[in-house]
């Protein structure tokens, strides 16, 4: 695809933040960078995106995000290797997926010169807030929503895309208890599950609240019908050790397609591990958990990379997993993370080097 580049108009801050933040102890997703990505869709066309000082948008209070939640997002980093050379991990997959949950919103969807050389753009502007710190990175959120504006229940005719970025510290906050969901579910058959859209995430924050007044941090979906199948952890794809297999489940319309559920098992069998893609039942679990057979729960996604799970609750029962010395987790994580910045080969071609 044409490069858009070079009519990608730059619109500099005058002042930076940069000065006020302790890169050296970040949160995740809190302070943001001087500079974002704008592209507004009007007229049944993307315009030409521009990169802006970060500032707050004005929207109508009839837009349509605001009553239909026609809101999409990406969540994605950019890191910083020893020699200051930016890359990016399988960006053209976030692109894609975009697109793919901007489809079930019935929102436009973006030509991928659009998206990659804005990203592209914004990134060297604003290349000093990628930090270089071991496991910080810039955490970029690119979102497509309606600002077109009519309380009828119907698409927006306008639309904004824009990418803002985050510089972020390693995000574990130790391991979590989880509860095994048996009421709430997070998507359903035929429903938005497999999109990253914006009210997904309203709808588990309640079920999350009430799990978290129990005294666990996250929630394990199960399958809307049965609540019999494990699916996610949170916001993150789910990975569980039996023995020495690891298992997931399989993407279907509930569950969300992550890259780094994708990379994981690649990875895993390139190392020998022996990766099962298939249902697996809240049983299994339970039974490996009584017969010791458990050894590792973990979520996986962007933010966190790999999250272990230290136990889980089920119906009245908490089961905790045993503290080994070697765990699939933070080997796969090391790996993965060695990938990214660019510490080690990549054999599989996901490092992308933004020039
Ligand atoms: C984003 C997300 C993931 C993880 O996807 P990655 O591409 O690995 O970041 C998993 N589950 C849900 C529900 C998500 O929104």
């Amino acid at each position: 695809m044409n490069s858009i580049i070079n009519d990608i108009e730059i619109i500099k801050s005058e002042t930076t933040k940069i000065n006020d933040v302790d890169f050296n102890n970040l949160a995740f997703g809190s302070v943001f960078s001087d500079h974002m990505l704008e592209c507004n869709y009007k007229d049944e066309k993307w315009e030409a995106p521009k990169v802006v000082p970060y500032q707050s948008i004005s929207l109508d209070p009839s837009a349509k995000i605001f009553h239909y939640g026609q809101s999409v997002f990406e969540g994605m980093k950019a890191y910083k290797d020893a020699n200051e050379d930016v890359y990016l991990f399988r960006p053209l997959d976030n692109f894609k997926r975009l697109n793919i949950s901007a489809k079930r919103l019935a929102m436009p969807e973006l030509p991928e010169n659009y998206f990659m050389d804005g990203l592209k753009a914004l990134l060297e502007v604003d290349k000093d807030w990628i930090p270089k710190q071991d496991g910080s990175s810039l955490y970029i959120r690119p979102f497509i929503f309606a600002s077109g504006s009519g309380f009828h229940a119907s698409p927006a005719n306008e639309y904004k895309f824009l990418i803002c970025t985050a510089p972020s510290g390693s995000y574990f906050s130790g391991k979590v208890k989880v509860l095994i969901e048996q009421t709430y579910s997070r998507s359903a058959n035929g429903g938005v599950g497999y999109a990253k859209a914006g009210g997904n995430y309203a709808g588990q924050f309640y079920p999350t609240q009430l799990a978290v007044e129990k005294g666990y941090q996250q929630v394990i979906w199960t399958d809307d019908t049965s609540h019999e199948y494990i699916e996610e952890a949170g916001a993150m794809n789910i990975f569980v050790r039996i023995n020495d297999t690891l298992i997931t489940a399989p993407t279907s319309d509930r569950i969300l397609d992550g890259i780094t559920r994708k990379s994981i098992v690649e990875l895993a069998k390139a190392e020998g591990i022996n990766v099962e893609v298939r249902k697996l039942s809240v049983h299994e679990v339970v039974d490996a958990a009584k017969n010791g057979t458990l050894k590792e729960m973990f979520g996986a996604g962007t933010a966190a990379v790999i999250s272990p799970i230290s136990g889980f609750g089920y119906k009245d029962e908490d089961f905790e997993l045993p503290e080994l010395e070697d765990t699939f987790a933070s080997f796969l994580k090391k790996r993965i993370t060695d990938i990214q910045t660019n510490k080690v080969e990549d054999p599989f071609g996901w490092r992308y080097k933004v020039d």
